[in-house]
């Protein structure tokens, strides 16, 4: 067993299982309430159908959902599927955050990064919508990291933060002049310049084809399962670029 700093990194995966699905599920309750208005602070408590209070077993991330068979047991209504899928994608950032890491400053800036984009790409996935002062904190934070001396360094960041904005600006003016509708989220815009300040210009190129690469294989799968899909069709992009940017960071690590 390889030991590193901060310790065998069994345990160090083991540990990064358990919080990242412990967060994820804390991230997609917050993701269903937020528009609500419905405070997620104090936690899954309720049931999101009747309001009844959760007893302990049906908090157990991924497991209790399996458990209930998808239904909740006290009203038989079918939970919101964004609670197992912010669970699984807690699980396996946190694994992957765990396993590449090599000191735990690197793993704390993962968590900060890791959790941000997954916020923001269930509130995508769910709302088609991310919120300007969440794309400003991981922006924020991105710069913080620099600060700290994490790789990449600060003038790459800055770089990629300007180039991933002024990209996807251009690309968005462009194709609102061609085809005379919005094609991209001015979210979007934003998501891809916070990007920029956590991966470095040099990322970008990576990040942006596989969140291209993400969003076909999606639309594919959308239409080998016979839902409609047409040009004005809305996909939540900010997912894709999440997506992409969660294994660019795992890559630079
Ligand atoms: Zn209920």
């Amino acid at each position: 067993m390889t030991v590193r700093r901060w310790g065998p990194v069994g345990m160090v995966i083991i540990l990064g299982v358990v919080l990242g699905a412990i967060l994820g599920s804390f991230l997609a309750t917050v993701a269903i309430r937020w528009p609500r208005e419905d405070s997620a602070l104090r936690g899954r408590s309720a049931c999101d159908g009747c309001g009844a209070p959760l007893a302990a077993y049906r908090l157990v991330p991924v497991i209790s959902f399996v458990a209930q068979r998808g239904r909740a047991a006290c009203c038989g209504m079918r939970i919101d599927r964004l609670h197992p899928a912010g669970e699984i994608a807690g699980v396996l950032a946190g694994a992957a955050i765990a396993a590449v890491a090599s000191d735990s400053l690197t793993a704390v800036a993962g968590v900060v990064f890791g959790g941000l984009l997954l916020l923001l790409a269930l509130l995508d996935a769910r709302h088609y919508w991310l919120p300007n002062p969440l794309t400003a904190a991981l922006a924020l934070a991105g710069l913080g990291a620099g600060l700290l001396g994490l790789q990449p360094d600060l003038a790459s960041r800055l770089i990629g933060g300007a180039a991933g904005y002024l990209l996807f600006a251009g690309v968005r003016l462009g194709y609102r002049h061609l085809r005379g509708r919005e094609g991209m989220g001015g979210g979007d815009v934003k998501l891809f310049g916070a990007i920029g300040l956590w991966l470095g210009w040099q990322m970008l190129p990576l990040v942006l084809f596989g969140a291209a690469a993400a969003g076909l294989f999606w639309a594919l799968i959308l239409l080998v399962t016979g839902r409609s899909l047409s040009g004005a069709s809305r996909l939540p992009f900010g997912v894709f670029l999440a997506l992409a940017a969660g294994g660019g960071w795992l890559v630079l690590e």
